[in-house]
């Protein structure tokens, strides 16, 4: 067996222990096995307390609240979606569900998220062409929430609802308002990699109660609220069980000490590569407001004297898993014939980026380890 110190060290692994295994146990314990149950309503509301919003769903995972959400406005055929384009296929899959045609929006290059302008000419253009645009999705990428000011205002003008995939960025703040509170609804993911999680879930977040109740039924079959089984309209089966709610409680009474820790990582990664010419953190100076999920390094390749390949070679051979950051979803494959409001910046940070491990459950000598290991690529 090898030991925590030499083993494989990963980029986000679940951060759990003996509380967690407390309220497992005690969920079963109670009788309360499947599907509903106390601890699903408690961790619902324990959540809404803390993002401050009236309402919390609890659902299977995150790409089941985007879909329930686009499904309950009634977004379908015909629709256009802009969305970010930085951002992992969920975001995206959930407007292709319902039919409708996503639209690309590239990114503000230092933060990585959706650029307003972009969103604005984007809007605009489509909607001189006659096109509906009911919703518009940006994503807070790697736990850094987007510019909602500015984001808020196009989307309001342009007569579009505002869904917000927070699905990295629970415990991050803008302008001192938690991510999970902004638009009209905003989706949160506890899947095993995320800042915190239930093993695989997720939650929609809004202060309008009909869309919770909606959506709340919608998870459940749409299941009619007669004693035999009455549906009048087409149900899902994405309710979250309240075994896997109970372990979300317990994550959620350690989720400080895990920003604590996350963030903690990044000041160390910023102390490491502060003065490497060319090469910065994707986020920005700032990240008061961020909850450090994962940190990724951006390089350019004309003013470092070592690349983003290179520090994921040395990574690799010690071990230690890194990964590139999203690819932008109109490269994919799957995207072909798909439009986009696009500048290259998404781009050139998919071929100059890196993300690096971050997880709150990584050892002080597991750190440690890292930071040699960068030392090695930044000095040599
Ligand atoms: C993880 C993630 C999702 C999907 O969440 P799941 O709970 O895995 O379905 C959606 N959007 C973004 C940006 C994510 O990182």
């Amino acid at each position: 067996m090898t030991s925590q110190v030499d083993g494989p060290i990963l980029l986000s692994t679940p951060d759990v222990g003996e509380l967690e295994q407390q309220y497992v146990l005690r969920a079963l314990q109670s009788g309360w096995v499947a599907p509903a149950g106390p601890d699903l309503t408690a961790f619902e509301d324990e959540v809404a307390a803390r993002v401050g919003t009236a309402h919390a769903v609890g659902l299977s995972s995150g790409t089941a609240a985007l879909h329930l959400a686009l499904v309950s406005w009634g977004v379908g055929p015909g629709d256009v979606v802009p969305v970010s384009t930085f951002t992992f296929a969920a975001t995206v899959n959930a407007i292709r569900y319902v039919g409708a045609e996503p639209h690309f929006v590239d990114c503000d290059e230092e933060s990585g998220n959706m650029s307003p302008a972009l969103l604005s000419r984007a809007v605009r253009t489509l909607q001189d062409a006659g096109r509906d645009v009911p919703a518009v999705i940006p994503v807070d990428m790697l736990g850094k929430c987007v510019d909602y000011a500015a984001i808020t205002e196009v989307a309001d003008a342009a007569g579009a609802r505002l869904l917000c995939d927070s699905a990295e960025s629970f415990g991050a703040s803008y302008d001192g308002r938690p991510a999970g509170s902004f638009g009209d609804a905003s989706v949160l993911s506890f899947n095993g990699n995320k800042i915190m999680t239930t093993s695989g879930g997720g939650m929609l977040l809004t202060d309008d109660q009909r869309l919770a109740d909606h959506v709340r039924k919608l998870s459940t079959q749409a299941r009619e609220p007669v004693a035999h089984y009455e549906h009048t309209e087409v149900g899902y089966n994405y309710r979250l069980s309240n075994i896997l709610a109970a372990l979300g409680r317990a994550q959620l009474e350690r989720l400080d000490d895990m920003l604590k820790r996350r963030r903690g990582w990044r000041e160390r990664y910023r102390r490491l590569l502060a003065d490497q010419p060319g090469v910065r953190i994707l986020g920005g100076a700032d990240d008061a407001g961020d909850n450090c999920w994962l940190t990724a390094v951006v390089v350019d390749p004309d003013v470092s004297a070592w690349s983003a390949a290179d520090l994921a070679s040395a990574l690799g051979e010690a071990g230690i898993e890194c990964r590139p950051v999203w690819k932008p979803m109109h490269l994919q494959p799957v995207s072909a014939g798909l439009s986009g409001t696009l500048d290259g910046s998404s781009e050139r940070i998919f071929e100059r980026g890196l993300t690096l491990p971050a997880g709150s459950a990584l050892t002080d000598a597991q750190f440690e380890r890292i930071e040699a290991t960068i030392r090695g690529v930044v000095v040599a």
